[in-house]
């Protein structure tokens, strides 16, 4: 089968060191034990998988203080995607030895938040609802960020301030967050502007929209958790009108996938493992459509 290889593609800078800050950890035997991350490293079960193999154990569920909760002795990493001040200053409180692997990308909306709050302003902040990094970021000032996630959620704001901004979670669509943004002008024209997704998306994102003319199939290689994958996944759809899945390995493809698609375009979200979309690539390229299928 044809295989394009879409690049830009997979991890990320801010990927690839929270993984390597992590083995770090992990291999120093000054560190204080146990290690656990708090959440998913990133978010990809076979990255989660390989810092198991290390030692490091990982506990996951919605809330990181609840997972807090958990450790009471040991080294504490918090997660690419970030933590709220009150999460860092409830695991100091605790004696923790803590690691912050937060991507500088999403420091930078968290510093924006502290700076803007001081001036006296009132920040939208566009973002999905449940994942760690919005938890994050409204973290710093709950009272003064307004998180939406759609068209219609910015409809139903009141935030009448001359002081007001918007910002983004890192890794949305940047389409999808445009019209947000548009629509958050016309009722606010005076908001301030700060787009904050970040360089490695809309990059990502770039490559997979303008390099799938030929593809009668995309497959982005991500995990069901990775907002990012999924974002992927969707403006392949939305935006360049071509027809994609999202697979998680080479486990996941069959031929009943591939039936009718002598070309397909491979990509991968910022979290997955190069190896894992190496061997779905591999797969690819030797597969051979039966000639008898519809
Ligand atoms: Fe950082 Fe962007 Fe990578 Fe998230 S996707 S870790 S914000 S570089």
């Amino acid at each position: 089968m044809r295989v394009l290889k879409i690049s830009p593609r997979g991890y990320c800078y801010g990927v690839v060191d929270a993984i390597q800050m992590a083995k770090r950890v992990a291999r120093d035997p000054a560190v204080p034990r146990p290690i656990y991350v708090l959440g998913q490293i990133v978010h990809n079960r076979h990255a989660v998988d390989g810092l198991r193999d290390l030692g490091i154990i990982t506990l996951d569920g919605p809330d990181r203080m609840v997972l807090l909760d958990q450790i009471t002795i040991g080294t504490v990493i918090f997660t690419a995607h970030g933590v709220s001040p009150a999460v860092k200053a409830a695991a100091r409180t605790k004696g923790l030895n803590c690691v912050d692997a937060t991507c500088p990308d999403v420091t930078r909306t968290h510093d924006l938040v502290l700076d803007l709050v001081a001036k006296g302003y009132e920040i939208i902040y566009v973002g999905k609802r449940g994942h760690p990094e919005p938890e994050g970021v409204i973290g710093e000032a709950p009272e003064h960020v307004h998180l939406v996630e759609t068209l219609a959620e910015v409809d139903m704001l009141n935030v009448e301030t001359p002081r007001l901004a918007i910002t983004t979670q890192t890794t949305l669509s940047q389409w999808d967050t445009q019209a947000i943004i548009d629509r958050v002008k016309l009722r606010y024209p005076h908001v301030q502007v700060h787009n904050d997704i970040c360089h490695a998306t809309q990059e990502r994102q770039n490559a997979a929209t303008t390099q799938v003319e030929e593809a009668d199939l995309v497959v982005v290689v991500g995990d069901e958790r990775s907002n990012n994958s999924k974002r992927l996944v969707h403006v392949v759809r939305e935006i360049a009108g071509r027809p994609a899945v999202l697979v998680d390995d080479v486990e996941h493809l069959s031929p009943e996938l591939l039936q009718g698609v002598g070309t397909v375009a491979v990509t991968s979200g910022s979290s997955t493992p190069s190896e894992i979309t190496r061997a779905v690539i591999q797969y690819l390229e030797h597969f051979e459509p039966d000639p008898d299928a519809e």
